[in-house]
């Protein structure tokens, strides 16, 4: 018999904090997997592997893996380290980056230097040398598929937040004009000005989400010491008043060395002002391990426990402020692919 759904939750718990899924030749996916130039599996060419309503994204590799993806008689399962651990799970495509969404990256070189972060580090064949022109006709071409339910855009910030927020303007535009009112659009940017998130809402965007990374103050400074946390969270307060409440959201990331009443304070910070937090396991990997050590020092591997116990508290505190992740229709609390998502996953 499967799992109940508390330990199906702790499984995807498991996922994600563990390593890639191996993948023999003789294995055939009904997909071709992706390569994701955003989000933590930035660089990495992945699967989204669904079960018991969870899902989540993971790495593929052909040579070794904490996991191997079986093809079975009823489909396909997973093992880990050799022993049973998923009976049957099912493998859903994605249409650019997240199932069922357009999700782009606008720019992936970025003048910050954020310590944990990949996408900017990827080879520029890697980021598919996207144009604003070139994304909104796949985003349109992509609309024609039974499975396109969002928009989503993300970027790095190349020159300017301001440049790379005209570029954003003018896909939401360009889409909005062409799909109409009813497809859902949402828009990752890092902003430097009230102005900029205006405009976003004026061309047409709905969801709003800017990344405060971590609540603890000495580590922010460490890896994120181009950018303002205060800030940060004035925009949020304003995207809130434009795009309304349970339509902004702000990425916490866990696993820098932070205290779990560090990152719950930092919730509570964001739900106190109508921000719906992501908690964001960090993904050590190979792009992004030294610039992390280098001043975290090193780091410890997040436990799937510390993981569950942080989202049931994430879901109270969220209950409290009335705010759900359900409200959301693009990027990642609707994906759900990275995170356990209070009210989606447990
Ligand atoms: S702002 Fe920071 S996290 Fe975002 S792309 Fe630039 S370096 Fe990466
Ligand atoms: S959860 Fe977010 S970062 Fe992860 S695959 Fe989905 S959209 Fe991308």
């Amino acid at each position: 018999m499967e799992a109940g759904l508390k330990d199906i939750a702790a499984k995807k718990a498991k996922l994600l904090t563990s390593g890639a899924v191996k993948l023999s030749s003789k294995v055939r996916l009904p997909f071709a997997p992706s390569r994701s130039t955003a989000g933590p599996g930035a660089g990495t060419v992945g699967i989204v592997i669904a079960f018991g309503g969870h899902r989540v994204k993971k790495a593929i590799s052909m040579e070794k893996g904490e996991f191997e993806l079986l093809e079975t008689e009823k489909g396909y399962s997973l093992t880990y380290h050799d022993q049973p651990f998923l009976e049957t799970v099912e493998i859903q495509p994605t249409l650019f980056h997240a199932p069922e969404q357009a999700f782009f990256n606008v720019e992936t070189e970025c003048i910050y230097d954020c310590k944990f972060c990949t996408s900017r580090k990827l080879e520029k064949k890697i980021t598919k040398d996207l144009t604003p022109e070139k994304i909104v006709k796949m985003i349109l071409d992509s609309s024609k598929r039974p499975d396109f339910k969002a928009v989503a855009l993300t970027s790095a910030v190349v020159k300017s937040p301001g440049i790379t927020v005209d570029k954003m303007v003018y896909i939401v535009t360009e889409v909005r004009k062409a799909l109409g009112q009813d497809i859902p659009i949402g828009v990752e940017p890092y902003v430097d000005s009230i102005e900029q998130i205006d405009r976003l809402k004026q061309a047409g965007a709905n969801e709003f989400k800017m990344n405060l990374e971590t609540f603890d103050q000495d580590i922010f400074r460490k890896v994120c010491g181009e950018l303002d946390l205060e800030w940060i969270m004035k925009a949020l307060a304003h995207a809130v008043q434009v795009f309304g409440k349970g339509k902004v959201c702000s990425n916490i990331i866990i696993g820098m060395g932070e205290s779990d009443e560090n990152a719950l304070a930092g919730m509570k910070a964001l739900s106190a002002i109508g921000v719906v937090a992501t908690l964001r396991p960090l993904r050590v990997n190979d792009l992004n391990r030294h610039s992390l050590e280098e001043v975290l020092g090193k780091l410890e591997p997040i436990r799937e426990e510390r993981l569950i116990r942080l989202a049931k508290e994430q879901k109270r505190i969220l209950e409290k402020y009335q705010l759900s992740t359900l409200t959301f229709q693009t990027m990642c609390h609707s994906c759900g692919c990275c995170d356990i998502v209070p009210f989606r996953d447990i």
